[in-house]
């Protein structure tokens, strides 16, 4: 069978792999370093990628590759880019789901007889489990070799390349065992979501939340749909906009509109919920998950305190100014950020990168940072307080730069002095205050005196030194992996990415820690500042693709966003910056 994919291997008759195994059978472990290699299965091919050292190694890294002919899934599934992507993401789910189905498992130590693929969450990204081009559609998953100590059970793994993963194929790259309508379903509601994404800009808005959406999750570590006693999503009037989709149709909904949103409302009313949705909104969601209508600009970037984290020459002087002892804010360094410096940072960060949008909480904010009132101003006078108050820059970051902020803040009314709309979440549902906020403004004047000057300042680009991005530990040179959601490891650091909320994936963790290899290596020594470097990175993965990260096939990559990756390279404590 032609591969059309540049296997490199001569791909030998699925024969061999059996009379390998049957050869193999109750030798050491090692032994299964012959399997190595490609196989042609007749409807596919098989190829053995990588075999694991020992049972409780890494599993074993397997590829099937099937003409897209062989699917006869239609073509219109795979009519452009976003489609490819929204395709190879359902094609991921099927296969994980007919494994989980279909295979045995367990069958002896360690990982012996699993069948695994990189399973997504609720959104859906770009990845590397499955890769479709013009003629064919690769899967990658592992597969546990089987053994009993370190003997080789060749019936076993017999049983799972020549019984389980065959069914598996079947049940998950054919149409009939696969259902064309859901799959169909999945694609369409993808492209709709990014068509609504593109749309947001002319209608002048940060974010759609459409009617009938269901925003609150299962529980904080489920994060799918909360099924009973959700309330649905219904946009206030004022705020209501329609928008046209090419699979939907007309879908109504709340726009959020361009400019300072204010989300105000008693506690344990939806505030929260509704933001951290809006974080979310950046990504598609599979159907069903309630938050497919929640579309948010992909410049989008939440923002906490993060007291603790390391800071690297951050220009933040729009917000903090006069530290003891003459401490310098326009490149400013700490190894141990307080709140307030460390939500500066995290601020002027994000618009070195090119952020659209802020999503601040004040559940996760540094109080100081957020608010000063007039009280606080005449006791503590503006010499003697180096940070100026967010409230004081929130405008000027929209008119000096059009960056708008959406904004939970149930604490302080100082804020409708800056508010283009205010939103009541009452029961969980929203409302415009809008009017009403700016009467009590106009009838409580606050005495307090804007500190914000007269511009926002300067938002500085720093270039960062390749020396900062060793990736080499102990033996190896290059040491990258992803240790859960929040953690990188980086040669002989780790990286905490616990303050990166819009990560979702731990597959884009891992993304993220060869990008900055990528990065590091090749537009650092260039001397490109941060912003551009990152995005050089992207444009090769643009070109390439996910794969273009690894020397070898991997199918455990999915794209994270130039925030992250920044953000990442931000919090390294071997960051250094010229
Ligand atoms: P706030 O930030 O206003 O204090 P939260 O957003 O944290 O409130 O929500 C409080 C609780 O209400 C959470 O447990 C959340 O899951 C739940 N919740 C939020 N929105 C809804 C909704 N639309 N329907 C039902 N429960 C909801
Ligand atoms: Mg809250």
């Amino acid at each position: 069978m032609q591969q059309g994919t540049g296997e490199k291997n001569l791909v030998k008759q699925k024969d061999d792999l059996s009379r390998t195994l049957k050869r193999i059978d109750r030798k050491g472990y090692k032994a299964y370093k012959d399997i190595f290699g490609v196989y042609d299965f007749g409807g596919y091919v098989l190829a053995v990628d990588h075999v694991q050292g020992d049972p409780f190694a890494a599993p074993s890294r397997v590829c099937v590759i099937t003409k897209r002919q062989a699917t006869r899934f239609s073509q219109d599934l795979f009519s452009n880019r976003i489609r490819v992507t929204a395709a190879a993401d359902f094609l991921t789910r099927c296969f994980s789901d007919a494994a989980k189905r279909i295979v045995r498992g367990g069958r002896g130590m360690g990982k012996s007889g699993l069948v695994g693929i990189d399973r997504p969450g609720q959104e859906v990204l770009p990845r590397n489990s499955c890769v479709i081009d013009e003629d064919s559609v690769q899967v990658r998953f592992v597969v546990g070799l089987p053994a009993a100590g370190r003997t080789i059970l060749g019936n076993e793994a017999l049983s799972i390349f020549f019984e389980e993963i065959p069914r598996v194929v079947e049940a998950s790259l054919r149409v009939g065992p696969v259902d064309e309508r859901a799959f169909r379903e999945h694609v369409d509601a993808v492209e709709d979501q990014e068509v609504l994404r593109e749309r947001l800009g002319e209608m002048g808005l940060v974010a759609f939340v459409g009617n009938g959406s269901i925003l609150p999750r299962r529980s904080g570590v489920d994060d799918r749909p909360l099924t009973s006693g959700a309330i649905p999503f219904q946009s206030p009037e004022s705020l209501r906009v329609s928008v046209d989709l090419p699979h939907r149709g007309s879908v109504i909904g709340m726009g959020i509109p361009r400019g300072v949103t204010l989300i105000v409302g008693g506690g344990f009313h939806g505030k929260s919920t509704l933001l951290v949705a809006l974080e979310r909104g950046v990504y598609p969601h599979v159907p069903g998950d309630g938050r497919e209508l929640v579309v948010t600009d992909p410049g989008a970037v939440k923002i906490r305190a993060e007291d603790g984290r390391y800071i690297e020459r951050v220009n933040i002087s729009p917000f903090i100014t006069n530290l003891p002892y003459g401490r310098d804010t326009s490149a400013f360094s700490t190894d141990n950020a307080s709140g307030s410096t460390s939500q500066a940072a995290n601020i002027i960060e994000s618009l070195e990168m090119g952020a659209r949008v802020l999503l601040i909480d004040e559940d996760t904010s540094a109080t100081n940072f957020m608010i000063r009132d007039e009280r606080m101003q005449e006791l503590i006078s503006k010499e003697k307080e180096p940070i100026t108050p967010f409230v004081d820059k929130v405008k000027k970051l929209h008119s000096d730069f059009g960056v708008s902020t959406v904004l939970v803040m149930g604490g302080s009314g100082d804020y409708f002095d800056v508010a283009d709309t205010v939103i009541a979440m009452e029961n969980y549902l929203p409302e415009d205050v809008t009017d009403r906020a700016a009467e009590v403004a106009a009838r409580h004047r606050a005495a307090r005196t804007d500190e914000g000057g007269e511009a926002f300042g300067e938002i500085t680009q720093r270039t960062p030194v390749p020396d900062g991005f060793d990736p080499s530990r102990g033996k190896r040179d290059v040491k990258i992996d992803a240790k859960g959601l929040y953690k990188i490891l980086y040669g002989r650091e780790d990286i905490d990415l616990s303050g990166l909320s819009q990560l979702v994936d731990e597959s884009q963790t891992r993304a993220i820690g060869n990008i900055i290899h990528r990065y590091a290596t090749r537009y650092a020594t260039r001397g490109l500042k941060l912003s551009e470097g990152v995005r050089e990175v992207y444009r090769d993965m643009e070109e390439r693709g996910l794969d273009d990260l690894t020397p070898y096939r991997t199918g455990n990559l999915a794209q994270p966003r130039i925030f992250e990756v920044a953000g990442a390279i931000n919090r390294m404590r071997t960051l250094s910056v010229k």
